[in-house]
């Protein structure tokens, strides 16, 4: 069994622009080697939107070093960047942006959500890249709920973003070996899950309660974190639940970030911010008709 390490909790609540009220569960600012190749985990919502006439969100803003992945539950998510990607993504899609040497984009509420208003719920992960990839390509990657494959089993299914569970394999090119399974459990669901030996795991609880190992209750918007060691939990429902199961093999290089940059040294840091101040990470395409 992989024993548990620590329950993680938010340390308050934030809002990212005027569309993502957020609780920060983790932060490679608090431990970056603990919980690597994974940076930061923003949880955005429950919430309810009004509607209005202008989308709320976050305007143009760089990212280097490290890709961030955007998972909806509910509400619409709009993008645009200056690798010349955009879209929409709604509830059960994925956008996993790699923002590598650089990039520079937007994130609001689609025109249609911002319309109809309703309820919102989101999680943004960042992922480290390893220092020799931490330069490669900008990349985006528009995952739909029909491309991520589900496995049932008994009092609930799991959803395979990335990695493999159970012979199913996820669509998310990840740099590193990477686990991401959205998991919804029923009442009184009864689950051993197998996890890799070695990686860092954790198992995020959006909604609901369920309890670990028999000896660990964890509530809304708090992370079970576990050890290394080890290669299976159990997992029991207390209520209908959702959970996001994250693992990763520990990328063991040093972490230095300022803001949007994540990188190994400080020189690479000031080198980003200047990159950036010269306009060295491109443009956002003009505005397109988004659906
Ligand atoms: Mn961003």
């Amino acid at each position: 069994m992989k024993k548990i390490v620590d329950v993680l909790r938010s340390q308050g609540n934030h809002w990212v622009g005027d569309g993502f009220p957020v609780r920060s569960l983790f932060s490679y600012h608090d431990e970056s080697a603990a919980i690597s190749p994974f940076l930061l985990f923003d949880y955005a919502g429950p919430h309810h939107f009004d509607p209005t006439d202008t989308p709320r969100g976050v305007g143009q803003h760089p990212h280097r070093g490290f890709e961030t992945v955007t998972i909806v539950y509910d509400g619409e998510v709009a993008h645009r960047d200056s690798a010349g990607n955009g879209g929409v993504i709604g509830p059960g899609d994925v956008q996993w942006m790699t923002a590598a040497r650089g990039i520079i984009h937007e994130e609001f509420h689609s025109p249609n959500y911002t319309k109809t208003g309703g309820p919102f719920r989101m999680v943004q992960l960042w992922v480290n890249l390893p220092a020799k990839d931490k330069m490669s390509p900008a990349g985006y990657q528009a995952i739909t709920n029909a491309d991520i494959p589900v496995v049932p089993f008994p009092g609930g299914k799991a959803r395979i973003i990335a990695g493999t569970f159970r012979g199913a394999r996820g669509p998310a090119r990840t740099f590193t070996p990477v686990n991401l399974w959205d998991l919804r459990l029923e009442k009184k669901a009864d689950l051993t899950l197998e996890l890799p030996e070695g990686h860092n795991s954790m198992v995020a609880v959006l909604a609901g309660r369920v309890v670990i190992n028999g000896e660990q209750t964890v509530g809304e918007a708090e992370i079970v974190r576990l050890a290394r060691e080890g290669d299976a939990i159990t997992i029991r429902a207390e209520q209908d639940a959702i959970l996001l199961v994250l693992t990763g093999e520990p990328i063991n290089e040093p972490v230095v970030g300022y803001g949007p940059f994540v990188m190994n040294t400080t020189a690479e840091i000031r080198q980003a911010a200047d990159d950036f101040n010269n306009g060295r990470f491109g443009q956002v395409a003009p505005a397109q008709p988004l659906a």
